[in-house]
């Protein structure tokens, strides 16, 4: 199998949990906590990366899953680059926060009013916007389109929203809905990050690079804090990239060098680790990237195979 290159065993799994651990926000978790237990317990170090904030992981009881000990091999990265946990004593702890201050939050919403109302204004374009998030703003392109307890893409999703931008006349599509983003954003002296899962266009100043570098960075910092103890057959040096899978369900290209939120798991601290996509979706992945596909049954598989 791809995934274990040869008889190399992983001592990290970085994984989206939408979409990848469970099917949707309200199904069960018990099979993904199952899966991730035995792991945890030998010392793998476990990574959930999610866009979406820590009441919506396991209702926000994930802890309860687990013992202190194999806790403390668990780390969450929320809110698309807002928010870094790992837990002490059972309990979670933010240990790295990108939250942006109030200022700078008004600025984001004014910038997605904005582009909320050019896209109105110049392509008669209706969107819907979330303000509800501590960090960044949704602009939903597609309010016509539900999508009920499933949170993430859906497969026909990509087609529709290219027929809509065709349609209303947004000759360069999602590239010219990133870029009038970062126009705007660059009016309100804002460096916004922007992705794009088709139904949603996100704007923020952080995304999922900057939860995976700040993980990356704290597991190797702990790594070498206790050298000696050679957990996961860890040495000296610390955990690598190399040493690191990452599981998403969305790093599809909408377009010709955009892809979605899961390939912001790539950054330069991490491009040495092996990447798999579990999405049924078809499409160009970021190279390098494993299209596995088989939804959240392949990913808990994957982690049942590391036992
Ligand atoms: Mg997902």
């Amino acid at each position: 199998m791809e995934e274990t290159r040869g008889d190399r065993k992983y001592k990290a799994v970085f994984f989206d949990w939408d979409g990848t651990a469970v099917l949707s926000r309200r199904a069960p978790v018990e099979k993904a906590t199952a899966a991730m237990k035995p792991l945890l317990r030998q010392g793998i170090k476990l990574v959930i990366v999610s866009g979406t904030t820590i009441e919506n992981i396991a209702g926000g009881r994930i802890e309860e899953h687990f013992t202190k000990q194999e806790l403390e091999n668990l780390y969450l990265g929320l809110g698309r680059g807002a928010f870094d946990y790992a837990f002490r004593d059972g309990k979670p702890y933010v240990f790295h926060d990108m939250l942006p201050d109030p200022d700078c939050l008004e600025k984001i919403h004014r910038i997605c009013f904005e582009i909320h109302m050019e896209l109105k204004r110049e392509y008669g374009f209706d969107t819907d916007i979330v303000f509800s998030r501590p960090n960044y703003c949704k602009i939903d392109l597609m309010p016509e389109a539900l999508r009920g307890d499933n949170l993430f893409m859906q497969a026909d999703e990509l087609e529709l929203l290219k027929e809509k931008l065709c349609r209303h006349g947004i000759g360069s599509g999602l590239q010219g809905l990133m870029e009038l983003a970062g126009r705007v954003g660059g009016q309100y002296g804002i460096r916004v990050k922007p992705t794009c899962d088709a139904k949603y266009l996100e704007v923020g100043i952080s995304s999922k690079s900057d939860n995976v570098d700040a993980i990356l960075g704290k597991i190797q910092e702990d790594g070498n804090g206790r050298a000696e103890e050679d957990t996961a057959g860890m040495k000296e040096s610390g955990l690598q990239a190399a040493d690191c899978a990452f599981w998403g369900d969305e790093f599809v290209g909408i377009e010709e060098g955009i892809f979605g939120s899961d390939s912001f798991m790539i950054t330069e601290m991490t491009r040495d680790g092996a990447f798999f996509d579990v999405s049924e979706v078809s499409g160009k992945r970021p190279d390098g990237v494993v299209h596995c596909g088989g939804g959240v049954e392949r990913f808990l598989a994957f982690l049942h195979s590391m036992q």
